[in-house]
């Protein structure tokens, strides 16, 4: 089998370490680190569907965005090693329990190795999609090794500005990176949406509630079976970039994928020390480090009106940090978000 990890070049940092003995720029050596799987309801409705997003957060990350909210698992490390056979039994789990489609979070810098643990669940019996969630800081060879098993994408498009790529994650090469890998996952995923039956459970909306239970009635809804739902953030203070990002959408992707507009940045109470808050301060300072505002979320709106796409979604304006994920915990997430089957 080809040897990926003696000197590598999975993604464009393109580090050629060996990773058998050290780690890159993604902070992680050749094992597939994990650190939570889950039911997760805070997708786009086309992947939550009823029965919830089989989520797993993978450890490490090739991009190391400076606002990340998941930057313990991301940056930190926080995770442990999951071995091919506990793969495929989180996947089963998450099956049994329910999941619509297995949901696969920032596995860029292991992807020949998910691949083989993606074909291992699928001979196991999981048989529900797979999506691959992602920065698009990837190959298009490295992507190849996902063809044929994942059939649900969705990347993110953060920024087509260059200069504000370079600042905020060290990434000159961003833009025309995941401009290149999007157009591939559109090209070779044509949209597959259909119609299903279940039963809808209504979930509490508040921290303070429990997960579920509160009612349940029959109905139906889309699914997701193949296709990419491209997310883009509304980085505060930076609108002429996200009328940027819209406009290159709407000449690729309209019609072909569906377009997700974000509005939930939100500063993350970092905790770490002072040399690397400073340089996070310097990354940041490219953009209003605040939620958005509700001007900015009219001019958003007025925007979308204008572009017109074909399936869109749009986010309700967020209005507070509760959300915000901490890993420490068993339940990183508030109950209504999300149903935890394994930590690391
Ligand atoms: S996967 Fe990690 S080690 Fe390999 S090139 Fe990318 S950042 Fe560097």
């Amino acid at each position: 089998m080809t040897d990926f990890y003696s000197s590598c070049s999975q993604c464009p940092r393109n580090c050629h370490v060996n990773r058998n003995e050290k780690s890159g720029f993604c902070g992680e050596k050749k094992e597939v680190r994990a650190a939570v799987a889950c039911l997760h309801f805070g997708e786009e409705p086309l992947i939550t569907v009823f029965g919830g997003s089989g989520t797993i957060f993978f450890t490490g990350c090739t991009l190391r965005c400076s606002f990340c909210q998941n930057y313990q698992i991301s940056q930190d490390g926080m995770g442990r090693a999951v071995s091919k056979e506990e793969f495929v039994k989180i996947c089963l789990d998450l099956q049994n329990k329910g999941a619509e489609n297995i949901n696969l979070v920032t596995g860029s810098h292991v992807i020949p190795l998910i691949a083989e643990y993606l074909k291992a669940a699928r001979e196991a019996g999981v048989t529900i999609p797979y999506c691959w969630n992602s920065s698009a800081y990837e190959t298009v060879e490295s992507l190849e090794l996902l063809k044929g098993l994942v059939t649900v994408w969705l990347p993110d498009l953060k920024t087509l500005n260059s200069e504000v790529s370079k600042k905020l994650f060290g990434a000159e090469d961003y833009p025309e990176v995941a401009a290149k890998a999007i157009k591939w996952m559109i090209e070779n995923n044509p949209l597959e949406i259909k119609t299903v039956n279940g039963i809808e459970k209504s979930r509490a909306s508040s921290d303070a509630g429990c997960s579920s239970d509160g009612g349940a009635e029959n109905s139906t809804k889309e699914k997701m079976m193949s296709g990419v739902i491209v997310r883009h953030l509304f980085l505060p203070g930076r609108f002429e970039d996200t009328a940027e990002t819209l406009a290159w959408l709407k000449e690729n992707a309209d019609g072909k994928a569906v377009i997700s507009l974000m509005s939930q940045y939100t500063p993350v109470p970092f905790k770490e020390d002072e040399d690397r808050l400073a340089k996070r301060r310097e990354a940041l300072s490219v953009i209003e480090n605040r939620l958005v505002t509700d001007e900015e979320d009219a001019d958003l709106r007025d925007l979308i009106d204008a572009y017109d796409f074909d399936y869109l979604f749009y986010q309700d304006l967020c209005a507070d940090t509760e959300w915000l994920p901490d890993f420490t915990r068993p339940q990183p997430f508030s109950n209504a978000l999300a149903t935890v089957l394994w930590h690391w």
